[in-house]
């Protein structure tokens, strides 16, 4: 039969773990290129401030458009690239795409931040820090409309880190800690943490409702961010109640597809005379 002749040809098909391992392979191959054929951009979601959902920033989203494989999530990338070394490239280039596109905003509202999330590789090459300012400045961004992301996990060796982080806050730069609540710092750990910012994790936002746990610790973090006099802003917003129900819980910094899904740079600056 045909499937008999095809077993002999081609073995007994198995999808799994031969072409997973086939076709990371032949990703992390690609990725390699994606950023001189133009395959890479970045999308910008905006965060809000108060009842009136001010703007008052907005997040920096790598994207990959595969020519075969179409869109491709930073979820799986980011740890390749991360794996392989190719962060670095990643990374820089996203800064300085950020700036380039996002600049003339920032430079209309200056009261505007854009955060970029960063890879704790990124934070270990010290050359990347140090060429940071230069490249704001280049694109006339004050140092502190640049937010960088970090997740909690990062911190998991703080020892390393925190130089590091004491070194982005003298440039003037603002710090986030990202996904906060997924990874396990204690709260004396965070009051030594030159942080500007803390942004709950959406999987606590997204059950609040549901699970009274959930709600809990989005109080207790809201709560530890206001005695540390940090920012916190809530991730993954889909629905109005959410905001009203935080808002009542002292946070007043939103991002979520309630508020708006990334967009390009374009498409951003339209909807929001920005
Ligand atoms: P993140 O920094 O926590 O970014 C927020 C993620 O939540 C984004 O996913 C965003 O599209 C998504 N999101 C925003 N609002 C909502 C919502 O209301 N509901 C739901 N379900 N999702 C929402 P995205 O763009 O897929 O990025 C995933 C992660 O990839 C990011 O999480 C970040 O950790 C990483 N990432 C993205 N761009 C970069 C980058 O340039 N460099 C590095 N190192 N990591 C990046
Ligand atoms: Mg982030
Ligand atoms: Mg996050
Ligand atoms: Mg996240």
């Amino acid at each position: 039969s045909h499937a008999e002749r095809s077993n002999q040809r081609y073995g007994v098909y198995r999808p799994g773990i031969e072409q997973e391992a086939r076709k990371k392979y032949e990703l992390e191959n690609d990725l390699y290129f994606a950023v001189e054929r133009g395959e890479l951009f970045v999308m910008y979601q905006p965060f809000v401030y108060g009842n009136k959902s001010e703007i008052k920033g907005m997040e920096a989203l790598l994207r990959w458009r595969h020519p075969v494989h179409g869109m491709i999530p930073p979820s799986t990338f980011i740890p390749m690239a991360e794996e392989n070394g190719l962060i670095h490239q990643l990374g820089w280039w996203v800064l300085k795409e950020v700036c380039r596109e996002a600049g003339p905003v920032l430079k209309r509202h200056r009261n505007w931040t854009a955060a970029v999330n960063l890879s704790s590789r990124q934070l270990e090459h010290s050359g990347f820090i140090k060429k940071l300012p230069d490249l704001v400045h280049a694109y006339e961004i004050a140092p502190h409309q640049l937010e960088l992301e970090i997740t909690e996990r990062t911190m998991m060796q703080p020892d390393r880190m925190l130089p590091v982080l004491k070194r982005l806050k003298e440039y003037g730069f603002r710090l986030s800690l990202d996904d906060f609540g997924t990874g396990y710092s204690s709260l004396s750990q965070l009051k030594e943490l030159p942080v500007d910012t803390l942004k709950i994790d959406r999987s606590f936002i997204e059950d609040m409702n549901e699970k009274q746990k959930n709600a809990a610790i989005v109080k207790t973090i809201i709560h530890a961010a206001g005695n540390l006099n940090m920012k916190v802003v809530a991730e993954g917003i889909e629905k109005a109640e959410q905001a009203q129900e935080l808002l009542a819980m002292d946070c007043f910094y939103f991002q979520g597809y309630y508020f708006s899904v990334p967009k390009t740079i374009q498409e951003f600056s339209w909807s929001r005379e920005a």
